[in-house]
């Protein structure tokens, strides 16, 4: 896609993400960033975009400082991913299966996929956490994001499974890189993800406080979005993101909002689709 290869400030942001009409309109004015939301469809998302071109140039590398960073944080999302892991092998066989996973972080979750038997492959575009990686679990993890021709052109209908873990909400077009990555799944292959999702009661109740007070108070609207480089650029309703799914290709085979044992109720969406 020529959208993703996009210098920022060529994107006009009126193009809604998810519909892809000229619907979108600025709604929420947080000051830093703006949040759009399109007329058509209303998906919300910032007026922000990673460039493309500063990714790989002047990259940080591993030093104490970034070390200490990731050593903090390592703990936050670690609970996740054996419950992540028991969510996939619900629906797959994990030995001599081909797996990817997309956002990799610092590798965690193909280490999981490796130790039950899966040939595991993941990508992370954070060239620390990709050092770390290396240094604390010896996982090399790729940096070609999975648009990328690397991807495209030497791993077509490759992969039974994919996942993409709090990925979807930081990518600069959610759309694209769902379809490229359904692109490398093999037919009947699974998509699993998980992301934050917007059909909370605290986003609906920060949006009608925004209105009434026209504009002076956004509550936590800033909880669900950034501005920093990977940051939060897009939340989805579940039904907003169960039918880019199905748009794509994917038959959704299982919903939830949470990995707990009451999965009607949580703030996140966990969708599996299979590719058909
Ligand atoms: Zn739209």
């Amino acid at each position: 896609m020529i959208v993703t290869s996009m210098n920022p400030s060529e994107y006009n942001f009126q193009r809604c993400k998810l519909c892809g009409k000229i619907a979108a309109e600025p709604v929420y004015d947080l000051s830093d960033y703006i949040i759009y939301s399109c007329q058509n469809c209303d998906f919300h998302f910032l007026n922000r975009l990673d460039a493309r071109a500063e990714k790989g140039i002047n990259t940080p590398h591993l030093n104490s400082a970034s070390r200490n960073y990731i050593e903090s944080r390592i703990d936050e999302s670690a609970h996740l991913h054996p419950q992540r892991l028991e969510f996939v092998q619900r629906y797959i066989n994990l030995s001599n299966r081909k797996a990817l996973d997309v956002g990799a972080g610092l590798g965690q979750f193909q280490l999981l996929l490796q130790a039950d038997g899966a040939e595991a492959l993941g990508i992370e575009p954070s060239a620390i956490r990709r050092e770390y990686a290396l240094e604390k679990f010896g996982i090399n993890l790729h940096s070609k994001l999975v648009d990328n021709d690397y991807w495209q052109l030497n791993f077509p209908r490759n992969f039974d499974l994919i996942t993409l873990w709090d990925v979807i909400e930081h990518v600069d077009f959610p759309r694209e890189t769902l379809q490229s990555a359904i692109k490398l799944l093999k037919p009947g292959g699974f998509l699993f993800l998980d992301t934050p999702s917007r059909d909370v009661l605290s986003y609906k109740l920060s949006q009608q406080l925004y209105r009434l007070s026209s504009g002076k108070m956004s509550l936590f609207l800033p909880n669900f979005y950034s501005s920093a480089p990977f940051g939060h650029k897009q939340i989805f309703t579940l039904t907003q993101l169960s039918g880019l799914f199905q748009d794509l290709g994917l038959e959704i085979i299982y919903k939830a909002k949470s990995y707990s044992n009451n999965p009607e109720r949580g703030n996140k969406i966990i969708l599996a689709g299979k590719k058909r």
